[in-house]
Order: structure tokens, then C-alpha cells, then sequence
């Protein structure tokens, strides 16, 4: 059972009962705990009378615009005007689904240049951020239970309603993958029966979430599958590609490619998977998972200025995309000592 310190908890009471104007932020390319979080706690801070702006650096992709509340973000790429005035009016700035303000890009700025507290609730490893009060629990799943235990705590659960608590379910569902992995926790199962007394459809969740397919989302998933997915069983790898030429025959948009990146962990054998997007000319979007013990999180922090969790982590490469792989593949020696070391 998670336990937070009396202190941090009065102190976010606090914080929240002072501020009049609420601003909520999660990190660029926003994924469904990132956005579930953001509008479970917009949700839940209105019903509470707070005026609450939920901003988002970049557009969150169009599968998770069916969210409750999700047209009234407020997208800082494409209104940093907008943006940059809730920062500076906000009384309170609460961070979710992030620890470190690189993950926010351009917005990081706005939200330095603003003399709010700031409140952070998050659960990856090695917090940069040191905000007034932080909720830093890499144990728990999902930003979304985190912040719903975060709630309860403060005695604001009865805040929750049908829309919070929606979204907040959409968020422990895709950072578990529906509750198949990180979802031995019993306490999620309590969570999710609180939020489901709210009136939460699951059954519709889950279809709107992993069973909603465009029809280019279905042939890119295909192609990769069929054509750019590369076993190395030496190596215990495998590696996607794909590249900017192709995204553009496939009309590729935001989040079609989500979930590739996992599939080849099912192949008996393979421990990890890494997949390259090339999103521009000289910008590779790395993405990684793996099984067991294995650090894909040191691998991506390491080699490609990003990071994440043990099992699931990403960072990028200013290159080409064979420059990219080119780096991807040198790295593979390293990783063979890091599997001998695990025992795998
Ligand atoms: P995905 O592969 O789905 O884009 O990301 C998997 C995990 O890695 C997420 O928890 C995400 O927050 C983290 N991640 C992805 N890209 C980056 C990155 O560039 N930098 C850092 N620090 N984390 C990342
Ligand atoms: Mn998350």
C-alpha cells in the first residue's frame, strides 16, 4: 500500500485550497496516462471551483481526443500565447507524467518564467524537478493511480466524477497495456472499482482505446511488421525501422505507430525491441522495450538523451535515419554485457 508523508499531503492541501487559477502540464507527445492524468485532475479541480487550464507542449493524438475535456486543452505549440499567460497567471502549476522539464521542450521556458509553486506527480526514476511538494513513485504503474491515491489522500476523491474518473482509468489502462504488465499491484484494483462506483463504461474504454483502428494505422502496423522488423538472435534484439519516405506512402499520423515497438517481445528469445521513426529529415525517434531485468532506460539515457522506465523508454537521434541506426547497432556490444550481466 502506498503511503505519502503527512507533510507533502497537508502542504498540496494547502497549495490547492490557496490557488485561484490552477495550470496542469504533461510531457510533449502526449500518451493516454500523460493526457488521463491531466484531465482527471482538470476535471476533478473545476468540480472543486478551481479555475483549471490543462496545457499540453504538442497535440495529443487524435485516438485520445474522444477523452472527456480533451478539445478544452490548451496545445502550447499551437497557442504558446495562450499558454505562456496561464503560466504567468496560474497560482499553482502542477506537473504530471514528467520529472524533468526537458520533457516538456519549448514549454519548459513558460513554466520557468512563472513564479507559481509547482506541484509534481510522477512515477518514473531519478526526479530533476524539485517542486514545492513532489510525488515521485516509480513503483506505481501509472501517473493516473498515482495521482488518484494523491487525491484520496488529500480528501479530494469526492471531487471525482464520471469524466475524471473515465479519464483517469484510460491512463492506468494504456501505461499497463490494458492491466497485462506492472499490474500486480492490488491496489490498482481497488482504484479501478472506485473509479468504475463513478459510473466508468470499461468495456467502451477499452474498445475506444486498443480496438480502435484508421485503416493506416492497420496497414503501417502491417508493413512494419511484415517488411521492417529484423530479428537479431545473437544479440537477443529486434529492430524496426521506419523511415520518413515511408511514413509519408503510409500517411502516417501521431500514435499510429503505437504499440510496435512491442510486439517483437513476444517472440520467444528476444529481450528487447527498439523501433526507429524517423519523424524528419535529421530526427529519429527512438523507442525501446524489454523483458526482465534488462535496462532499456539506461540504454536510451545513455546513448540517446532520453530515458523512461526499466522496461519501456525512448530518446532520439539528430540524424539520418541510417546515421541513427548506424548508432543503434553500435551500441549492441554493450547491450550483450548488460544481458550476460542480467543472466539472460
Ligand atoms: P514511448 O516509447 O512510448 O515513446 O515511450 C516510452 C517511455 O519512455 C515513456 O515512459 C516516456 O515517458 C519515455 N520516453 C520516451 N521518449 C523519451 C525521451 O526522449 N526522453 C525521456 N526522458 N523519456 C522518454
Ligand atoms: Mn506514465
Amino acid at each position: 500500500m502506498t503511503t505519502f508523508a503527512p507533510d507533502s499531503i497537508r502542504q498540496f492541501c494547502e497549495l490547492v485550497n490557496d490557488a485561484r487559477r490552477i495550470a496542469i502540464v504533461c510531457h510533449m507527445t502526449p500518451d493516454g496516462d500523460a493526457l488521463g492524468s491531466s484531465l482527471c485532475l482538470m476535471h476533478t479541480l473545476r468540480a472543486m471551483g478551481k479555475h483549471t487550464v490543462a496545457v499540453t507542449p504538442d497535440a495529443p493524438p487524435r485516438n485520445l481526443t474522444f477523452l472527456p475535456g480533451a478539445s478544452e486543452i490548451t496545445v502550447a505549440s499551437y497557442h504558446s500565447e495562450r499558454a505562456k499567460y496561464t503560466f504567468l497567471n496560474a497560482d499553482l502549476i502542477i506537473c504530471l507524467d514528467f520529472n524533468d522539464l526537458k520533457r516538456i521542450d519549448r514549454t519548459a521556458p513558460l513554466v520557468q518564467a512563472a513564479s507559481a509553486p509547482i506541484v509534481m506527480i510522477d512515477h518514473h526514476l531519478n526526479p530533476v524537478i524539485n517542486g514545492a511538494v513532489n510525488f515521485s513513485h516509480p513503483e506505481i504503474s501509472s501517473t493516473c493511480a498515482l495521482l488518484y491515491l494523491v487525491l484520496e489522500a488529500a480528501g479530494l476523491d469526492q471531487f471525482i466524477g464520471k469524466d475524471a474518473a473515465t479519464c483517469c482509468c484510460a491512463g492506468m489502462m494504456t501505461d499497463t497495456g490494458n492491466f497485462a504488465y506492472n499490474a500486480n499491484d492490488p491496489q490498482l484494483y481497488r482504484i479501478l472499482s472506485q473509479l468504475m462506483q463513478r459510473g466508468v463504461d470499461k468495456n467502451e474504454l477499452y474498445n475506444r482505446l486498443f480496438n480502435t483502428n484508421s485503416l493506416g494505422r492497420i496497414r503501417i502496423m502491417g508493413y512494419c511488421q511484415y517488411a521492417r522488423t529484423h530479428v537479431l538472435p545473437e544479440h537477443r534484439c529486434a529492430i524496426i525501422t521506419l523511415s520518413l519516405d515511408e511514413c509519408r506512402d503510409f500517411g502516417y499520423a501521431k500514435g499510429d505507430t503505437e504499440g510496435l515497438v512491442n510486439v517483437p517481445l513476444s517472440i520467444p528469445g528476444v529481450v528487447y525491441s527498439i523501433f526507429l521513426r524517423q519523424d524528419e529529415p535529421h530526427y529519429v525517434k527512438i523507442s525501446m522495450r524489454s523483458k526482465g531485468n534488462f535496462s532499456v532506460k539506461q540504454l536510451c539515457e545513455q546513448h540517446f538523451g532520453g530515458g523512461g522506465h526499466l522496461n519501456a523508454a525512448g530518446g532520439e537521434v539528430h540524424a539520418s535515419l541510417d546515421e541513427a541506426l548506424a548508432q543503434v547497432l553500435a551500441i549492441l556490444p554493450e547491450a550483450d554485457s548488460m544481458l550476460e550481466h542480467d543472466g539472460q
